[in-house]
């Protein structure tokens, strides 16, 4: 066990004294990313997932032989007592809950007006309404541990920019921008910082059908100024940044990570 301190550790070593952290959908793509990064910074890790348990065990193992502290938790994000137990999971596994990164996403495309009900009633439900539990939960232990805390959302640079066919996921990573910066103010009294993080292209499993269609992936990597996909290892290292002493100014925003392809949007 490290010794618990009262800062949030130096910007080089990061999160060097004891941290826990929860990440959901945290056993696949950017999550799993996310999961790797905060582990070697000596965070002790819970993965949330739905379904399939495999990836999620396979990745605590890979944590838990070199050395890092992991659990899994099965929690659907977009239930209020799955949330709860969630939080709880962190606090009878590990004692604390320091960060809490709101990743678990999806997506669906249909034409605005064949979107069907379910399919809006979900997005809605994992993208936006998940946050919203998971960082109720995360607050409410925070608080009562009175030693401040993190929590990042990954959201998308369709908080900001339309796509069309998209119109639920839009819809839910916008509202996760005016989640992130109300909560922002209301959580700052107890050093708690609230910041989103604005992917642009990952190269994540979530993209795999526009990555396999060449047509497409022309098109996409034609509007990326920096022309490529971007990695689920570089989302993580803003994620661990965003989570250190560095970033202990920053609370309200969203941070784009996209190759500039929010900047040249419209410019041709
Ligand atoms: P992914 O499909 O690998 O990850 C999503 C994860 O969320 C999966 O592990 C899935 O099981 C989990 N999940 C889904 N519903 C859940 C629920 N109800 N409760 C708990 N977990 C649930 O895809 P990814 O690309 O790694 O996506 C991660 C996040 O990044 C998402 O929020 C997505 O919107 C966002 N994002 C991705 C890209 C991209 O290009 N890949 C771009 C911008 C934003």
């Amino acid at each position: 066990m490290k010794e618990k301190a009262a800062g949030w550790g130096t910007a080089t070593d990061m999160l060097s004294q004891e941290r826990t952290a929860i990440v959901t959908g945290g056993a696949t793509g950017i999550g799993a990313a996310i999961v790797r990064a905060l582990s070697a910074a000596a965070t002790n890790i819970v993965i949330d997932y739905v379904g399939d348990p495999a990836p999620a065990r396979a990745l605590v193992a890979e944590l838990q032989g070199r050395g890092c502290a992991a659990v899994a938790c099965e929690a659907n994000v977009s239930l209020p007592a799955d949330a709860d137990r969630l939080v709880a999971a962190a606090v009878a596994a590990f004692g604390r809950l320091d960060i809490l990164v709101n990743n678990a996403g999806i997506e669906a495309r249909y034409p605005f007006v064949d979107t069907p009900d379910d399919v809006w009633q979900r997005e809605i439900a994992v993208n936006l309404s998940g946050p919203f539990y998971c960082s109720r939960s995360a607050a409410k232990q925070m608080i009562a541990q009175a030693h401040g805390g993190r929590i990042v959302n990954v959201s998308s640079i369709h908080e900001e920019i339309a796509a069309p066919t998209n119109a639920p996921y839009c819809a839910s990573k916008g509202g996760l921008r005016m989640l992130a910066r109300t909560i922002a103010v209301e959580l700052a009294q107890y050093d708690i910082t609230v910041n989103n993080v604005a992917p642009g292209a990952i190269d994540t499993p979530m993209d795999a059908a526009t990555i396999a269609n060449k047509k497409l992936d022309n098109e996409l990597l034609a509007e990326i100024p920096l022309h490529r996909w971007g990695k689920p290892e570089e989302v993580a290292g803003l994620v661990l940044w965003l989570c250190s002493e560095a970033a202990s100014y920053i609370t309200g925003t969203t941070v784009v990570i996209d190759g500039g392809m929010m900047r040249q949007a419209g410019s041709l």
